[in-house]
């Protein structure tokens, strides 16, 4: 007990060392904002690291790099704490906090943006879009950018310009040893390829580069909605109907109870609905004409589609994910959508244990397909849908009801799931799932990760074990 208390009066003293030489700050447990900066966005995930470091820059993720390796401290690292297995937070050990690192610069005349790692979606959006450029990311706005583009990342964009990855030119690395590496196709080219999908299983990265692509401003987008009791009429066409569209086009797909959307009569609100997300970016008039079958699918309960600014519809589906909710999920990918699935879809749509719950398609097709299962870490290339069974409420009491749905569900259409899963979807208990999420590209992840990272210090993330 004696020696316990010697080691963190210790190692309290070296922290304190450690923050003389930050340019950002260190924060301690009962510091006054100790408690909100260990706050994640998943509810469900409660821990305390023995010091926050909220880094300024890169040399102050260096020193940290160097600090927690040298005294045997565990780290994780944070972006925007986002990821749903909560991988971002340890308890005792140090978190990285990269939070506060926001530094954005676009060159609108190459199509570049050089972004810091604590850059959420929303940061990132708004500054490229000042250029009247965009990249693909996700489709909730305070997720961070950093997390989103090592595991993967997709969204609106993806079936236009592929995922997140398929546009990263290049990132600023430091590794385990807190060395200061810059990977791209020609320079650390194993490395830059195993962080495109790879997580963050081999080093800190404080700086990305992105090519951009001109989006926008406006975009055709909004929702069509339909009642929970046509979802196996509107499930079947939607999977004609997206045989045959272009890239410009996505539909995505969300089984939930309707929120209080002013377009919808008042006594569909709170009641099971199917959604189509819909999101043209091209001439509006000729969107226009390839969505017009989407409101022939049934007797749709309202609809709301019409030019946005694209940054504005890459808010829209915030107010539904708001931090500090429970949340537990499991996905699919999925190459085709056979009839079994669908059948799933709506026994389980039937069944949604809580308001907030819900089960949720996207639509990848596109130029991700075209790119080679070997040519990034991230392999399911072949995954032209990915469907997220997300369980999300908000009391305690109903964990078991709520994991349990989603678990069942899972189970039940996991014969109709392709190969590979997508690691930024993984929660706490997938680890075991990891290497078949990896398939082929398992092995030399390893080899990359042995490379880079012998001793595993960077662990907390869906682990690759060198
Ligand atoms: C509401 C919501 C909506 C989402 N929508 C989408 C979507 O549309 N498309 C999509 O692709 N994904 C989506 N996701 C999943 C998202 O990509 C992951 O949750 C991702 O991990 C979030 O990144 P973050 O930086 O916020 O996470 P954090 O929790 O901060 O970080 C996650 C992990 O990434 C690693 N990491 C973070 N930053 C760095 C860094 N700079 N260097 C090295 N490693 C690092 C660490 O291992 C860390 O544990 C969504 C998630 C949520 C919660």
């Amino acid at each position: 007990m004696q020696e316990d208390l010697l080691m963190k009066t210790t190692l309290n003293g070296k922290i304190l060392e450690l923050k003389k030489t930050l340019n950002g700050k260190v924060i301690l447990p009962g510091e006054p904002s100790y408690d909100e900066l260990r706050k994640i966005w998943n509810a469900m995930i409660d821990k305390r690291p023995s010091a926050i470091v909220r880094c300024a820059d890169a040399d102050d993720v260096q020193q940290a790099i160097r600090f927690a390796h040298k005294n045997g401290q565990e780290i994780s690292v944070r972006g925007a704490g986002h990821n749903i297995a909560g991988n971002s937070i340890c308890d005792d050990g140090i978190m990285i906090d990269l939070s506060a690192m926001k530094n954005i610069r676009v060159s609108a005349a190459d199509k570049r943006a050089y972004v810091e790692p604590g850059s959420t979606l929303g940061d990132f959006d708004r500054a490229v879009q000042a250029h009247g450029l965009a990249t693909p990311v996700g489709i909730n706005s305070t997720t961070g950018i950093a997390g989103l583009t090592l595991g993967g990342g997709f969204g609106w964009l993806t079936r236009m310009y592929g995922l997140t990855i398929d546009n990263l030119v290049s990132a600023d690395v430091i590794t385990a040893e807190g060395k200061k590496l810059t990977a791209n196709e020609s320079k650390q080219s194993g490395l830059f390829w195993a962080i495109r999908g790879g997580g963050g299983n081999f080093g800190v990265v404080t700086r990305f580069e992105f090519k951009l692509h001109p989006v926008g401003p406006q975009v055709l987008a909004g929702l069509i909605v339909y009642p929970f009791n046509q979802a196996r009429q509107v499930l079947e066409q939607y999977r004609e109907f997206v045989k045959a569209i272009p890239p410009e086009l996505n539909v995505w797909i969300v089984i939930r109870h309707a929120p209080p959307l002013p377009f919808l009569p008042e006594w569909a609100h709170g009641k099971k609905i199917i959604a189509l997300p819909v999101f043209y970016a091209g001439d509006s008039d000729k969107g226009q004409k390839l969505i017009e079958p989407l409101s022939r699918f049934g007797d749709a309960l309202g609809d709301q589609i019409g030019p946005v600014p694209y940054i504005q519809w890459q808010q829209a589906f915030d107010a539904l994910l708001t931090p500090g909710a429970r949340n537990y999920w499991k996905s699919h990918n999925l190459t085709e959508l056979r009839d079994g699935l669908l059948d799933a879809m709506v026994e389980y749509g039937n069944k949604l244990p809580s308001p907030q719950c819900e089960i949720f398609m996207g639509l990848l097709a596109g130029v991700s397909n075209d790119v080679k299962v070997d040519a990034t870490a991230y392999s399911p290339r072949d995954a032209r849908f990915v469907m997220n069974v997300h369980g999300r409420w908000d009391d305690p009491a109903q964990d078991e009801t709520c994991i349990g749905w989603a678990r069942t569900f899972f189970k039940a259409t996991a014969s109709y799931a392709s190969m590979g899963a997508y690691v930024n979807f993984m929660t706490e208990d997938e680890s075991g799932r990891v290497e078949s999420a990896y398939g082929p590209n398992y092995a030399r992840l390893r080899e990359v990760k042995k490379q880079y990272d012998p001793e595993n210090f960077f662990h907390l993330n869906q682990n690759i074990k060198p």
